[in-house]
Parts: structure tokens; sequence; C-alpha cells
């Protein structure tokens, strides 16, 4: 059982829409929220009790948070190593350091997860054109090179489909890492999302297929349409032998055209993908992750309905923005981000459903991007 009792400050380093939703579902069990973020408007301030307007690299920011907070969690990965270490030390910080620092960079989280026993695409870091080449000589084209650190949401990374993208392509070996990963041709993808309590408990949720459109997660189906639950539960009962989690995270796969299973990556936090758990789960993906920190007993998670989840980007919000409540099934999260970008994520939608194919057939005409 928790030793933080009601009223209890938890402390979330990072304020976008994650530590939002975090704070939301903190503040309905009756504790406290103070974040920490370097944007003045981040979405998070609206539901905190103490805002900490500060980078991220900033330690004594960082540290008065701790002090004022009974337990701190994180929705941004990206913490410089000796800091986290550092307050994982001096605070109450479940989740430590050592995780995370991994899955930080891909080319250490691609190696834990084979050590963990875990199928990965063949991948290698490249210092260099000649190596490069090399990993293509090896395993032909298509390639996907990714930066090692700071990417998400597709950023940092390139397709090279051709020898004529190949010597076209000016990649900067020298401001940046890079891992180059075969390119698969891809049957589907799924996501698991699964919480485990600072004692051990876990419970997972449904398994999701989730569309990416230009590496950004477009749409998600919740329970997926094919069912690859129990090989992905090995997958991350191996993980989860292989390194230390706490609270919730989730674990991308690959499925190829020969119907193969791979771990494509592991966010150690709220994740895209389980955004829909709000409406059509007994907890949501931020219920189990603050009760999990706090130690209480994990639920075992039941989804009422069949989920579809959309997401907004600043040129679907630009679009559907006049007509977003006209749809009254539709359970609509705008989170509250000032700067729209075309690509940005400025919110998303849920419906719950008894006919996912009519549903979606119903959605795709809302959300047509032309692409
Ligand atoms: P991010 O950190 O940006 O989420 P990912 O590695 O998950 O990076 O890549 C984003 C998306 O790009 C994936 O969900 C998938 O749709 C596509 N992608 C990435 N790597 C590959 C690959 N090796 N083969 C096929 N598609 C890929
Ligand atoms: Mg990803």
């Amino acid at each position: 059982m928790s030793s933080i009792s009601l009223g209890g400050t938890i402390g979330i380093i990072g304020g976008g829409q994650l530590g939002k939703m975090l704070a939301q579902s903190a503040l309905r069990m009756g504790y406290r929220v103070a974040i920490l973020d370097p944007s003045e408007d981040a979405p998070a301030r609206a539901t905190c009790h103490t805002f900490i307007h500060a980078p991220f690299s900033d330690f004594e920011s960082l540290k008065q948070l701790c002090e004022l907070s009974d337990v701190v969690t994180y929705e941004f990965e990206n913490i410089d190593a000796h800091i986290l270490r550092t307050l994982v030390h001096d605070y109450n910080v479940p989740q430590g350091a050592e995780t995370v620092l991994t899955l930080q960079n891909r080319d250490l989280e691609k190696a834990a997860i084979q050590a963990a026993g875990a199928d990965i695409v063949p991948y290698q870091k490249v210092e260099d054109k000649d190596a490069l080449d090399s990993f293509i000589d090896a395993h032909g084209l298509p390639v996907i090179i990714k930066t090692t650190t700071g990417g998400y949401d597709g950023k940092g990374q390139m397709v090279i489909e051709t020898e004529a993208d190949l010597a076209e392509a000016s990649i900067p070996f020298d401001e940046a890492e890079w891992v180059a990963e075969k390119y698969l041709r891809l049957e589907r993808e799924v996501s698991l999302t699964t919480a485990r309590s600072t004692s051990g408990q876990v419970t997972h949720f449904p398994l999701q297929e989730n569309l990416h459109k230009d590496q950004i997660l477009y749409r998600t189906i919740a329970p997926s349409r094919i069912d690859y639950t129990e090989e992905a539960k090995r997958a991350v009962h191996q993980i989860m032998e292989a390194m230390h989690f706490v609270g919730v995270f989730t674990v991308e796969f690959f499925i190829d055209r020969d119907g193969r299973l791979y771990v494509n990556e592991i966010a150690p936090r709220p994740h895209n993908s389980a955004h829909h758990t709000i409406e059509s789960c007994s907890i949501s993906q931020f219920d189990a992750h603050i009760l999990a920190l706090l130690d209480h007993p994990m639920p075992e998670v039941r989804q009422h309905q069949q989920a579809i989840m959309m997401n907004l980007l600043g040129d679907d919000l630009d679009r559907l923005e006049d007509t977003l409540f006209s749809q009254p099934d539709w359970h609509v999260h705008v989170y509250g981000k000032t700067g729209r970008k075309p690509a940005r994520k400025m919110g998303h939608v849920t419906l719950l459903t008894d006919d996912v194919d009519t549903t979606l057939d119903h959605l795709e005409q809302k959300f047509i991007r032309g692409v």
C-alpha cells in the first residue's frame, strides 16, 4: 500500500498532453500535482497546483519540483543522465534512472531488447557512409535511418528506398549518431500497454492496432483486429524480466508480411496509442500509471467497448474545428497547445463502437488528409 496519503503531491517532469492527462487522473484521485515544463503555456499548466517554468536541463528547478513532491515521474524521456541519476538518488522516483537512460538511445534500446530475447528488425549503428553502405550490402534496400537520440513522431528519420535516394541523401554523420534499420513492408503495427506497480503487480491493456502516416500515429483500433496478444505479452514479459519498469509503458511492434512479430521500440511513459483507454476501459493508462507509482493494487483491465482513436494534428484541427462537436459520439480531447502546426499533435478523438468497419468508413471521410 502506498505510503503517500491523500493530498500528497505528484511531481511530473513535462507538461504536454501526457502530463496534462496524468495530472487529470491524479487530481481525480485526490492528489496534488506539480509540473515542470519549459513552455510557459504548457497544456498541463491548467491542471496543476504548482507550475515550475524551467528548462529540463535546469537542475535547481528540477530539485525544487522534487522537494515539493512526494513522488516524481516524467512524461518527457530525454532528461540528462547525470541530473536524472542525482534526482533518483535523492528523491522518490520509483521509475529509477537506468531504464529510461537505456531507452533514450535507440542503439542501447535495441541491444537491450535483443538481449532480453525478443525479436527486433536487423539494425546497426552507422558512423559514416561506408558503414551505411556495408549495412545495405548485407541487408539490401530499403532501409530507414534514425538518429539514436531525440527522435519522436518520425523526426530524425529518413527512408532510403533506392540507390538514387542513397546517392542523393546527405546524412549529417558529424552532427548526430545514426542507426540503420531494415525497412519492412509492414502488414500491421500493434502496441501493448502494460502497467507495473512498484511492488511488481502487472496489468495489461488490450492489444492496439496502429496506423501511422508519415511516421506519425494516425489512428488506433482497440482491440487489434488481428490477435497477437499472446505473442506480444510474451515479448513484454521477456523485456520486463530484463529491465526494471514501474508505471505504464508501451511496447510498439511491427508485423511483417510473413506474419512475424518484431519489437520496434519501448516508451516508458503513457503512449498515444493507449489514449482510447480513457473512455473504453475500466481504468485509463493514466490512472494505471498513478496507481502503479503509488503502489496501489493494480486492477485487471476490462474493455467496455471497441474503440477507435484518431489523432487531431494541426491541419486536421484546421479542417474540423468548426464541426468537432457536431458529432455527438466523438469524445473530443483538445490539449490546449497555443502554437498550431500542420503536423503537431493538437488533440485526439475517441469513438466507441460495436461496428468498427462502419465507424472507420465514417471517420475516414472526415479525416482524409490526401496522403
Ligand atoms: P518514433 O520514435 O518517431 O515513434 P519509430 O521508430 O517508432 O520512431 O518510427 C515511427 C514509425 O515509422 C513507425 O511506427 C513505422 O510506421 C515507421 N517505421 C519505423 N521504422 C520502420 C521500419 N524499420 N520498417 C517499416 N516502418 C518503419
Ligand atoms: Mg514509435
